[in-house]
């Protein structure tokens, strides 16, 4: 990537397929305020970093940055293909589990490949494993260590 990907939102509900089907659960991001950054972003899957925020609700929570990777995409049933959503998996085990409705900042530092459709889904997940592993070994590099000290996660 030229330069890194910054988006934050609230955490909304989406189809519910990744932790059930595949097993790797991705947090949508609220896409409608996103519009602007979206646009003209290429479609795909992107690593970097992630950090939650839920605010009031549990200030003992630590603002800890994790490894994340994130796919942008197009809802393909939605007919005027505008709509975009941005599923982000994050590296790491949580206590609390369900996190909607809280507020997830992320810096895409990485940009791995665009998207694809698979027509087994024995090829997706097994995609989708590799872009975990690619995103977690890249991560350790130093050109992307260093947008852990984002100012994002750190106002304030
Ligand atoms: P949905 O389709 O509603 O996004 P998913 O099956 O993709 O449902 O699961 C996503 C939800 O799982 C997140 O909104 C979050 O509450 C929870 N979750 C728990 N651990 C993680 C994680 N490591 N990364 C992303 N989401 C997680
Ligand atoms: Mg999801």
């Amino acid at each position: 990537l030229s330069a890194p990907i910054m988006l934050e939102g609230r955490v909304v509900e989406g189809f519910g397929r990744g932790s059930t089907q595949m097993g790797v659960p991705t947090a949508n991001i609220e896409p409608g305020p996103l519009k602007d950054k979206l646009e003209g972003l290429p479609l795909g899957v992107y690593f970097g970093w992630a950090q939650l925020d839920a605010g009031q609700d549990e200030p003992e929570q630590d603002l800890q940055v994790h490894k994340m990777a994130m796919n942008v995409g197009r809802r393909p049933s939605i007919e005027d293909g505008t709509d975009m959503t941005v599923e982000v998996h994050i590296l790491h085990t949580f206590q609390t589990f369900n996190f909607r409705g809280k507020h997830l900042r992320v810096i895409g530092t990485g940009y791995i490949r665009p998207e694809v459709r698979f027509c087994r889904f024995q090829e997706l997940i097994a995609r989708i494993k590799t872009d975990l592993g690619v995103s977690k070994a890249q991560l350790d590099m130093p050109e992307h260590i260093r947008f852990k000290e984002h100012r994002l996660f750190h106002r304030g």
